[in-house]
């Protein structure tokens, strides 16, 4: 696109030359016109790899390279299909990976998708939300506080407009825009007042611009040619896999040399020694280990957004699992922001409305009767503010029932005023916003300017929490008079406020100010003061019931919820009661109480404190500091532009998926697509059920692995012959144990999973306990096989070593399939789990039993594997030898207890 200066040009100019209006936007045609112009709005992905660089990939193990050596001295001194064999091993064994590693890549990608941000455009005159990548030159865009800058815009709308661009320019003090300037020529990019360009974040304020550059074309993306696509972080327990994986590499190792020496003192041909010195550290080594967890947790991260809950990052998934204290939002988390007035108050009065929901059936009443402007002269007054200093709409969703645009607080104002056949539409034509302050969690107010209300020039109307409202009013307009706000009038304000809040209302106050002409300075000093109170509305905002079963299995699981809200103490108190976080309101505190302690006191505040009320973000990163430094795991959620650092703080950062801004669902680890919090309890019953699932498979392989080492090891000291031939120790494990195990990776996890209290982070995978596990089930398993090869040995009169050889081969394939059985819960016996309930268990037994068959009863496999017929009888001495170490697992089970660990 050839560079035109936009910040040049007026606001006319851009529109005209786009052939746009502001309030229509592109039509259809436009877009796809344009989008076919300049394509999609992204820029290209870092370090993509190539199909070819992937297959390479899976040839660079170490071992697999030595095997592919051995194959070849193996064919150049003639043992041909033996080496050809071993090449086609490791080439299905190629496959796999690559069959794995896309199943992994496909579950981040499409979660990546899922977590791609959205931009608020304005298309064929409606208002709706595209994914930002679809944006198009000419595309009107809506920008609130806490988005992030999709595209490079020319600003054509901008309310106190304030931007930080220090991704672009390295400033990190937010520049304040204004879309009527037009620049000079010779002006930087960070002082383009009229621009906001892609990437950067708005911290204040609202506008709208018009697309100008979209992907590469923006000024970023001549900075930044690539984007850096999904982090390949590895987690903790990757690296614990891997540093485990290369110490027992060492001592397989070790154990292989031995097993040459012995041979070859015992007289036993030197090739075949290494052949199958080779083929027992290829097939015991647990190299492959790290990439199976990849596979498993990628998974899980699919499972997780299946529940709600995007995880960012693939070490979140295991930190959720940890979990040992969810910091929580309360409106729309743990309630359902479905919120109805039922209370005012105003001219003295408390007024009851009626109705539920969003719809305008229902009156308002005084003493049961319908209210009378006579006795309420103030009414229609509060009603106005609450009507302009409004930023929602009401909309018929296609489920017939009104639904809000915004902020369901503003929809329930609304909804109020409409209950005295007052409209938005008509006050906002009639005297629409010239300027406002927007609202902000810190400030807790918003205020909004119109002109000619009453008598009256300019008015500001103001809305907020009650407390801060309160302390900037200087006056009460009450029954056609406006008096002096003193200490006791204060106060029967105040015990209205607590009043409603005992009743878990959510209580907003509303007040006005009068000025000669619109003031030059809109600044919230100079504005929101000496103001005259109009009234208190109070609102309900039920619990969400599923946040109350979610809290109950927090306690179960040892997990430790807290409320965090912007609310008013009562009011927060009062619903966490009745989620039955709470009992007492000593276990409840207000944010601005704790700028007084220190870090040391803060450690003790927060060992009882169960709800924080008036929290500002600041508070919320002292809180999760003070939790961690107690050693706690912590989960917290946020929304806004300034949660952004605690949401860092923490250990897991949680945002919002509906009401969140861009900057707080970049900054998290976890998007809720449902912000409900029942959602994040699922998501750590999800993390704890991988880390158990890892686990199991990773002590399944292990004794899988050790099992054959000792096979080999203790046949040789005792004199027998190998037991198992290099190709069939190869086969087993690259082709028949991984099924087993990446179906173990996907158990469905214990009922009882949230019985049990968090597990230590610090806690090494292998444990003293699952040690002992692993020794005893490798034991069992040598035992099983020695046992049947034995009987091999002495049953077969001709091919004896060969029918022996299979015998020992099928027991152990059996012995491991039917051992993962038992390896899917560590403390439940898998008849109470159901046999069959993991499907992709059964799936890949069927098909190792199915591959395992192929070996024995397809004559030429049979030759190239060196296996002979298996009949009944030996099927039914093979069958019971096999099922020993599914029964010393199983009986193992009754012996298991769990461990305890609680915080806070
Ligand atoms: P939570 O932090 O649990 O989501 P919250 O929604 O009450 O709770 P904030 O959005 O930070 O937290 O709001 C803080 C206070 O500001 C509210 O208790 C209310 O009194 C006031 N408030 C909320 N929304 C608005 C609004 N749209 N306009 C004016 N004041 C508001």
């Amino acid at each position: 696109m050839e560079k035109i200066r936009w910040d040049r040009r007026s606001v006319q100019d851009v529109l005209q030359e786009f052939r746009i209006s502001l309030d229509a936007g592109l039509n259809t045609e436009q877009v796809s016109e344009n989008q076919k112009k300049y394509g999609w709005n992204q820029l290209k992905e870092a370090n993509k790899k190539t199909f070819l660089s992937k297959v390479a990939d899976q040839f660079k193990d170490f071992l697999i390279l030595i095997l592919l050596v051995a194959s070849v001295v193996s064919f150049s001194i003639g043992e041909k299909t033996d080496a050809m064999i071993i090449v086609a091993i490791v080439i299905i064994n190629a496959m796999l990976g690559l069959y794995q590693e896309g199943k992994a890549e496909k579950a981040i990608e499409a979660l990546q998708k899922l977590a791609a941000p959205n931009a608020n455009v304005i298309r064929n005159g409606v208002p709706i939300s595209v994914p930002a990548e679809q944006l198009v030159p000419g595309d009107v865009v809506v920008l609130e506080t806490g988005d992030i800058v999709p595209a490079d815009l020319r600003l054509v709308e901008s309310y106190n407009l304030q931007i930080e661009e220090a991704s672009l320019t390295g400033e990190s003090v937010a520049s304040e825009k204004r879309a009527e300037d037009i620049c000079e020529e010779d002006v930087s990019l960070a002082d383009r007042k009229n621009m906001a360009y892609a990437s950067t974040i708005l911290t204040y304020g609202r506008g709208k611009g018009v697309v100008v550059s979209t992907g590469h074309d923006t000024e970023i993306g001549k900075i930044a040619e690539v984007i850096q696509g999904y982090e390949e972080e590895s987690t903790p327990l990757q690296k614990k896999l891997a540093r485990l994986g290369k110490q027992l590499g060492i001592i397989v190792l070790a154990v292989c040399v031995v097993v040459f020496v012995i041979g070859i003192l015992q007289n036993l041909p030197m090739l075949d020694m290494f052949m199958t010195s080779v083929s027992l550290a290829v097939a015991a080594i647990p190299e492959g280990l790290p990439a199976i967890v990849t596979v498993v947790l990628s998974l899980g991260m699919g499972k997780m957004a299946s529940k709600h809950a995007i995880v960012k990052k693939l070490p979140a998934v295991e930190t959720l699992g940890t979990t040992t204290v969810i910091c929580s939002d309360k409106t729309g988390t743990l309630t359902q922001n479905e919120m109805t007035v039922v209370k005012v108050f105003v001219d003295e009065h408390i007024l009851d409305v009626e109705g539920e929901g969003y719809e305008a059936d229902g009156r308002i009443c005084h003493e049961k009767e319908e209210v009378d402007v006579e006795t309420v002269p103030t009414l229609e007054r509060l009603l106005e503010i609450t009507l302009l200093a409004n930023d929602a709409k009401l909309k018929r969703l296609e489920n017939g029932k009104l639904g809000v645009m915004g902020d369901p607080t503003e929809g329930a104002l609304i909804t109020l005023a409409n209950k005295w056949d007052m409209y938005s539409k008509d006050y906002e034509e009639a005297h629409p916003r010239k300027n406002e302050l927007p609202f902000d969690s810190d400030r807790k107010m918003m205020t909004t300017f119109h002109e000619n209300i009453g008598k009256n020039p300019v008015v500001s109307f103001t809305k907020g929490a009650p407390d801060v409202v309160l302390s900037r009013c200087s006056y009460w307009g009450k029954n056609n008079e406006i008096v002096e706000l003193n200490e006791e009038l204060r106060e029967k304000i105040s015990k209205v406020n607590q009043k409603f809040s005992k009743n878990a209302l959510r209580v907003l106050a509303l007040a006005y100010h009068s000025f000669e002409k619109m003031p030059e300075e809109i600044t919230v000093d100079e504005i929101e003061k000496e103001m005259i109170f109009v009234g208190l509305v109070g609102m309900i905002d039920p619990a969400r019931a599923e946040a109350k079963e979610a809290i109950k299995l927090c306690k179960h699981a040892g997990i430790i919820p807290v409320m965090i809200t912007g609310d008013y103490k009562e009011t927060a108190f009062a619903i966490g009661q009745q989620l039955g976080m709470v009992e007492d309101i000593s276990q409840a505190m207000m944010g601005t109480e704790l700028e007084q302690y220190n870090a040391e006191q803060m450690r003790e505040i927060v060992k009882d404190k169960r709800v924080y009320a008036r929290v500002s973000p600041e508070h919320k990163v002292k809180i999760v500091t003070a939790l961690k430094e107690n050693g706690n795991i912590v989960a917290m959620t946020g929304d806004g532009v300034n949660d952004a650092l605690a949401i860092k703080k923490a250990d897991i950062g949680i945002a919002m998926g509906i009401t969140g801004t861009d900057v707080a669902k970049n900054t998290a680890e976890v998007i809720l697509t449902d912000d409900n919090f029942a959602s994040i309890v699922d998501a750590v019953q999800e993390g704890r059920i991988i880390y158990s699932n890892i686990k199991k498979f990773v002590s399944f392989l292990l004794s899988c692995n050790i099992g054959e080492i000792l096979i080999v090891l203790v046949s040789i000291l005792m004199k027998l012959p190998v037991p198992l031939l290099p190709i069939q120790l190869l086969w087993l494990n690259l082709v028949t144990d991984s099924f087993p195990a990446l179906a173990l990776g996907v158990e469905k996890g214990d009922e009882d999973i949230m019985n049990q209290p968090p597990r230590d982070p610090q806690e090494p995978i292998l444990d003293k306990k699952t040690s002992i596990r692993i020794t005893v089930q490798s034991i069992a398993i040598t035992i099983a096989t020695i046992g049947a090869y034995q009987y091999g040995l002495h049953h077969f009169t001709e091919h004896s070593l060969e029918g022996a050889r299979t015998i020992a081969f099928v027991t152990l394939i059996l012995a491991e399939l039917l051992r993962s059985y038992s390896a899917r819960s560590e403390s439940h016996t898998v008849m109470s789990i159901g046999m069959f309930s993991n499907r992709a268990l059964t799936l890949g037994t069927v098909f190792s039993l199915f591959m395992t068959l192929i070996v024995v009863y397809i004559p030429f496999m049979r030759t190239l594997f060196h296996t002979v017929f298996l009949g009944a009888e030996e099927w039914s001495r093979i069958i019971p030898f096999a099922l020993i170490p599914f029964i010393v697992g199983e009986t193992y089970k009754l012996f298991h207890k769990s461990t305890n660990r609680t915080q806070v």
